[in-house]
């Protein structure tokens, strides 16, 4: 069985974000548990919580990924800033744990004003002081690679091959592919050939078994161009070629597929999954 989702909006209550992703016919999805773009204001309620947890089994959503909001920088060379993230991660994974919720996904961080060795540096002891405070969480940390663009690090999968050595190959902590930036960073997976390609290198760096979400997403602009914009399914240069060869390899039935493609409404969401499905071989 495919696991498929979409990012989903959590405006209002965040339980709502269940019945969202259930009328699009999801059984996985992905959510920013506050908003992305601020820093932390306040906490969810006791109640909220478990009317969340309780659609979430009854509606069988799993798992449920949630995105770590965009001012958090775990890579940050300013010291200030370090701590700032250090507290806010941690509070957001205690309360992604307490929401039941299976996988935070990250980005590794921008090492902005500093060099590449520094910034990996700054995110393993970010996320040592941070495993270290969150003792006995199981809502596991997966650190997702990028296009590349600007300073940002996880471009390429020896860096995060580093984060988890340091880290001593902590089971907590996992990978999250994103097809639209693996495209931008120069990873050919258009066909079949560069998708084994990308594979072999995500197991030898990593361990395919570490990977357990991907972001499934297409994007228009070329290869290797380090620049993140998705685009629809088979749209744009991954085409429906490279994603059905994602969404049905033999080596991916672990995985989870998670669309962040661009959507206006609910229709969007409806036509990007329905091609998904209709690339998928499986039952
Ligand atoms: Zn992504």
């Amino acid at each position: 069985m495919l696991i498929l989702g979409c990012q989903v909006s959590s405006a209002g209550k965040i339980y709502e974000a269940v019945d969202r992703a259930k009328s699009l016919g999801c059984n996985t999805m992905q959510i920013f548990a506050r908003n992305p773009r601020q820093w932390r204001k306040s906490t969810l309620s006791k109640e909220d919580i478990e009317l969340f947890k309780e659609k979430v089994k009854k509606e069988k959503i799993n798992p449920v990924v949630v995105h770590i909001p965009y001012t958090l920088n775990l890579a940050s060379i300013k010291q200030r800033f370090h701590k700032i993230t250090i507290r806010e991660f941690s509070q957001d994974l205690l309360e992604a744990d307490k929401l039941g919720v299976q996988y935070l996904v990250t980005h590794p961080g921008s090492h902005k004003g500093g060099t590449e060795e520094k910034g990996l540096e700054n995110i393993v002891q970010a996320l040592k002081k941070i495993l270290k405070g969150t003792k006995g969480v199981e809502t596991k940390i997966l650190i997702e690679n990028t296009a590349g663009s600007g300073r940002w690090l996880g471009y390429k999968f020896s860096h995060q091959k580093f984060i988890f050595e340091e880290l001593k190959q902590s089971p907590r902590i996992g990978l999250c592919l994103d097809t639209a930036h693996a495209w931008a960073a120069g990873y050919k997976i258009d066909e079949a050939d560069g998708v084994e390609a990308l594979l072999c290198e995500i197991d030898r760096e990593v361990g395919l078994e570490r990977l357990k979400v991907i972001h499934l997403n297409d994007t228009k602009d070329k290869l290797d161009s380090r620049r993140d914009k998705h685009a629809d399914i088979g749209s744009g240069n991954i085409g429906t070629q490279g994603i059905a060869c994602l969404i049905n390899h033999p080596k991916l039935k672990h995985a989870s597929f998670i669309l962040e493609t661009p959507k206006d409404g609910d229709e969007d969401d409806l036509r990007n999954l329905d091609i998904v499905r209709k690339l998928y071989n499986g039952e």
